[in-house]
């Protein structure tokens, strides 16, 4: 433990043993009646643990919870009504996009993550994001956020500054640079390495370099997997780096949007399943995250032509009648294991202006050729970001059942316009809840928001967040397990979640009776 997290540590329970006494002191009868800034009643406190809700109050000062149970008499600043509903710890993303979003000036209050319960969010995923954590911090915290970022440094990021591109091993001096960057990293607050291994650069590296870089960054590795289908590694094999990574650089291995992707690889979900437990058993730390949507989403290059899909090596292969042919094929076969043209939906893209919504179907259909030929077009044109239906119902309910399954997002920010992205951005933490909890029963309402907090927390190392505790850091959401709704679609992607009431970030009234409040109480987080 560094120092600093050592401080906080002792400083939270400090506060903790003061919390306590307040607790106690509320409760004696006759007792001097307590003074909060903000205190929250008639609230049935889902405290993040697993736990079943308790009926109690809640009384915060500062950036702190410091007393939980019954606080009749006690006086506040504000006082907030929770009139009976859920009232539990900020939803924390362990997977989000959103971060380059928040540095808008329109996209820095959040409030699309605020009005589904999200307080903080873990951002530089898929081995993606800059080198420069400190630099990202800055310009994060130069004009406000309203959620709290926590910083993950990208392996493709780190392996790309020191070898571009290219196609091999880096030598001891090279992995020796790439290590110092992800040192610098760590020292600026990064919460472990994330890495993308289906995607350039990342797909160039050996496990073995992988896990020399995890050892040096500590805590967590989470991985968008090798391959989450069957295009050539298989979705087994590649979840069995990241737990080769979790045992051989002893971290926290995650296994990020967990997915069986594809009609062929369909039912695997077990096996996976079957193969964390083992290795959980055996200790090691896997774990995984999921966001509860049967599509994902990616550019079209990646989906369709894993490795150099760029108009110059295109080219370069549609040059020759045999190497043409041979592209149109392996593009025929990747749309078909991704569940065929139909299943994949332009979100986005400059080879694809006046697309957006349409599938590869449609698209071939109206342009008269085949669904190969238009996605190479397309690429051709500078490619697109697509939303690709590729997941069966009993996959994502197996894996979501798991107790060691966050759940994260994926997602985006951004303004509404002709795009179409996934709606993962606007509606993953309420769908979870609205519709994987409340319409399909898949698992509890307390697991669901373990799976959101205190797990999260814990994983990710988030000391003081993730859990309603006295001395706990006062990231709260008061909900209606009755109304929470996602109201974000694949048509309409913008849509804000109802059923959120209020949202403290930090202590801070961020969400005030179902509206957004404008206020940028968010932190850039450290390890
Ligand atoms: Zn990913």
């Amino acid at each position: 433990m560094r120092p600093e997290s050592m401080q906080h540590t002792l400083t939270a329970a400090a506060i903790a043993v003061s919390g306590i006494v307040a607790l106690v002191a509320a409760r004696t009868p006759g007792s001097q009646a307590q003074a909060f800034d903000v205190l929250i009643t008639n609230a049935r406190v889902l405290d993040g643990s697993g736990n079943p809700w308790l009926r109690e109050d809640m009384g915060i000062r500062g950036d702190r919870i410091v007393a939980r149970g019954r606080l009749a008499g006690a006086t506040a600043a504000r006082v907030i009504d929770a009139k009976d509903l859920m009232v539990a710890p900020g939803f924390i993303d362990v997977h989000s996009h959103a971060v380059g979003a928040l540095r808008g000036a329109e996209l820095r209050d959040a409030r699309a993550l605020l009005l589904q319960g999200v307080t903080t969010i873990i951002g530089n995923p898929d081995g993606g994001g800059p080198i420069d954590l400190a630099a990202q911090r800055l310009s994060l915290e130069a004009e406000g956020i309203g959620v709290n970022v926590g910083l993950m440094i990208g392996h493709g990021s780190v392996r790309g500054a020191v070898l571009g591109n290219a196609i091999r091993d880096p030598d001891p001096a090279e992995l020796d640079r790439m290590k110092g960057i992800v040192e610098k990293a760590v020292a600026d607050g990064a919460f472990g390495l994330s890495s993308g291994l289906f995607y350039e650069p990342g797909r160039y590296a050996k496990l073995e370099e992988v896990i020399a870089l995890a050892r040096v960054a500590g805590g967590v590795y989470a991985s968008h997997i090798r391959d989450e289908g069957n295009y050539a590694t298989g979705v087994v094999a590649s979840v069995r780096e990241v737990i080769r990574v979790a045992e051989e650089a002893g971290v926290r291995g995650v296994v990020t949007h967990i997915k069986a992707l594809g009609p062929d690889s369909w039912g695997l979900s077990k096996t996976v399943v079957a193969d964390i437990d083992a290795a959980r058993a055996r200790g090691a730390q896997v774990f995984a995250d999921q966001y509860p949507y049967e599509a994902s989403s990616t550019s079209l290059g990646a989906a369709v032509l894993p490795g150099p899909s760029g108009p110059e090596a295109l080219k370069g292969r549609l040059a020759e009648p045999p190497s043409a042919d041979q592209l149109l094929k392996e593009v025929a076969e990747n749309v078909r294991r991704r569940g065929g043209p139909a299943s994949i939906v332009i979100a986005s893209g400059r080879g694809a202006p006046g697309l957006a919504g349409q599938s590869l179907q449609q698209i071939a259909k109206t342009r008269g050729v085949s669904p190969e030929r238009a996605a190479i077009d397309i690429l051709l044109g500078g490619g697109a970001s697509i939303v690709s239906f590729n997941m069966s119902e009993d996959d994502i309910r197996l894996f979501m059942r798991q107790p060691w399954t966050m759940t994260g997002s994926d997602g985006d920010l951004s303004l509404p316009g002709p795009s179409r992205p996934h709606p993962r951005g606007h509606g993953s933490f309420a769908r979870r809840l609205g519709v994987y909890v409340r319409e399909r029963g898949v698992d509890s309402l307390e697991d669901a928001v373990r799976s959101m907090t205190s797990l999260s927390a814990r994983v990710f190392g988030l000391t003081d967040r993730g859990e309603l505790r006295p001395g706990a850091i006062a990231d709260v959401v008061v909900f209606d397990p009755a109304t929470i709704q996602d109201r974000a679609t694949y048509e309409d992607p913008f849509g804000f979640a109802t059923g959120v009431q209020w949202v403290l970030v930090n202590g801070q009234v961020a969400v005030a009776d179902g509206a957004a409040t404008g206020v940028l109480a968010g932190r850039v987080l450290r390890e």
